[in-house]
């Protein structure tokens, strides 16, 4: 609908309507219920249906918000209409066990019964598809726009902000404040759901969560949770496949599908956390493809997670991670923003890095280097050098004289990760002795050095792994692989 038209349309409506009641404060949102923590891990992999909409759930099931208060009778029903819609069932955790009563006797195990785990279905990929803007990637200023468009207050703009990112309902009915005639409009220009049902999820024994999200066009995604005592970080995607290619990579395997909008960034927060036990406090841009290949749309959705009156992740809370695309790091110098920025090194010489990580060829050590200590020297952040050690690879004494001699000019740490096994790499992580001789040798010659313990491996938390297993499952089950639609 043309703007004057919707404009019209809206004043007309909204004069027939009856006189909305006050707004009621908006609430915080609640944190999730902690869940019980999985016991052992399941190599089912599990649908959880509406990931996503659990959240809008977790708000309407309670009946305490003040704005399902104070509804009025057409309100309650338009809620009941929405509630309605489609039941949303919880996500049936792939590791949960029954609880017992302390009364009742214990029955001795029955022997389980394999059940054969449920067989994806085929994916068609539509390339062509026109699809609406994401209502999770437009910032404030855009919706006090869109406001003005639609000649509505500035107020309203506020309203929508709160609804989505405090509230994090997904529907436009749930937003009781809003005009009916203008909560229409908004839902033939903006979608809410990022996520289709075909959303899967996977959880281990240390509390590892990963989910693989379905896009509108049928992509697929994948976000991991990492619960670490009171808090947890979620590992967001930013592109649907990779073209970087790394070696131990599962991403660059699968190769590159397009870049995800920041709507379909920030919503991937709001799904982890809608199935997170913990609140999510860090964000890192490590899951599917390179953030600098899509510097946009990240650089969007780090404003949008950051924004005080939304998300509220402080910006030293989210982490950049580069393969080391040294037009990005520039970039990122001129913005004003703290995030954290850490670069894949992974090997010491050039030789060794290009046959690794095909970038190398671009932008080899000394450019990217170069890059780095122009980054620390104007914004007086350290940058986190990432080194994945592979047995015999670089793990040697000499390849950790070359680390030093490349990280030490630079204010600069280097995090020590032992390989995650990766199918299409052969090659093993040194023994947790040798990455411990590995790391003192770096302190020795002056480096900070941290050592990651790899959580996780049992739902192939590498990037691009849980994706690629489902690809596998697809093959293994002789159904045809995904179409593409051009
Ligand atoms: S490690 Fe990152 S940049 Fe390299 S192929 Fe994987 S997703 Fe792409």
């Amino acid at each position: 609908m043309p703007a004057t038209k919707a404009k019209t349309a809206i004043k007309a409506k909204a004069a027939k309507a009856a006189p909305a009641k006050r707004p009621a404060a908006p609430a915080r949102p609640v944190p999730a219920k902690p869940k019980t923590q999985p016991k052992a891990m399941s190599a089912k992999v599990v649908p959880a249906k509406r990931v996503a909409a659990q959240s809008h759930k977790s708000v309407t099931k309670s009946g305490k918000t003040p704005a399902s208060k104070k509804a009025t009778g057409a309100q309650k029903a338009l809620a009941r209409k929405t509630s309605s819609a489609k039941p949303v069932a919880p996500a049936k955790s792939a590791t949960s066990s029954k609880k017992t009563s302390p009364a009742q006797p214990v029955a001795p195990a029955k022997p389980v019964t394999p059940v054969a785990p449920k067989q994806p279905k085929p994916v068609k990929i539509l390339r062509n598809i026109k699809l609406k803007p994401l209502a999770w990637g437009l910032l404030p200023t855009d919706w006090r726009d869109v406001c003005a468009e639609l000649d509505q207050p500035s107020f309203r703009a506020r309203q929508i902000w709160k609804w989505l990112h405090q509230r994090r309902v997904m529907s436009w009915d749930a937003m009781s404040d809003i005009p009916e005639p203008l909560r229409e409009e908004m839902a033939k220009r903006f979608d809410i759901s990022a996520w289709t049902d075909d959303t899967y999820e996977q959880s281990t024994d240390d509390g590892v969560r990963k989910l693989l999200l379905g896009c509108r066009d049928g992509e697929r995604i994948e976000s991991v949770i990492i619960p670490a005592r009171d808090q947890a970080t979620v590992c967001i995607s930013t592109q649907a496949g990779c073209a970087f290619k790394c070696a131990f990579c599962a991403t660059g395997k699968c190769g590159f599908d397009r870049n995800l909008e920041a709507g379909e960034i920030v919503g991937q927060f709001i799904a982890a956390s809608s199935v997170s036990p913990r609140r999510l406090t860090h964000v890192v841009f490590m899951g599917m493809g390179e953030p600098f290949a899509n510097y946009d749309n990240v650089l969007k959705a780090i404003r949008i997670l950051n924004d005080f009156d939304g998300l509220a992740i402080g910006a030293r809370r989210i982490t950049i991670s580069t393969c080391g695309v040294v037009p990005g790091i520039e970039r990122l110098i001129a913005e004003n923003i703290q995030v954290e920025l850490s670069v894949s090194l992974h090997a010491p010489d050039d030789a060794l890095r290009t046959k690794l990580m095909p970038v190398n060829k671009q932008w080899p050590l000394p450019v990217l280097m170069e890059a780095c200590r122009k980054y620390t020297e104007k914004t007086g952040r350290i940058i986190t050098f990432e080194y994945t050690l592979v047995e015999g690879l670089n793990d040697k004494p000499e390849h950790a004289d070359k680390v030093i001699e490349l990280v030490r000019p630079i204010r600069g740490r280097v995090n020590l990760i032992p390989l995650s096994p990766v199918k299409h790499f052969r090659g093993v992580a040194p023994s947790p002795e040798a990455c411990i001789a590995f790391g003192r040798r770096l302190q020795r010659g002056g480096i900070n050095v941290t050592l990651r313990r790899s959580k996780g491996r049992s739902v192939t938390a590498a990037c691009g792994q849980l994706k690629l297993s489902r690809v596998a499952a697809i093959e293994a089950a002789s159904i045809p692989r995904p179409v593409i639609d051009r």
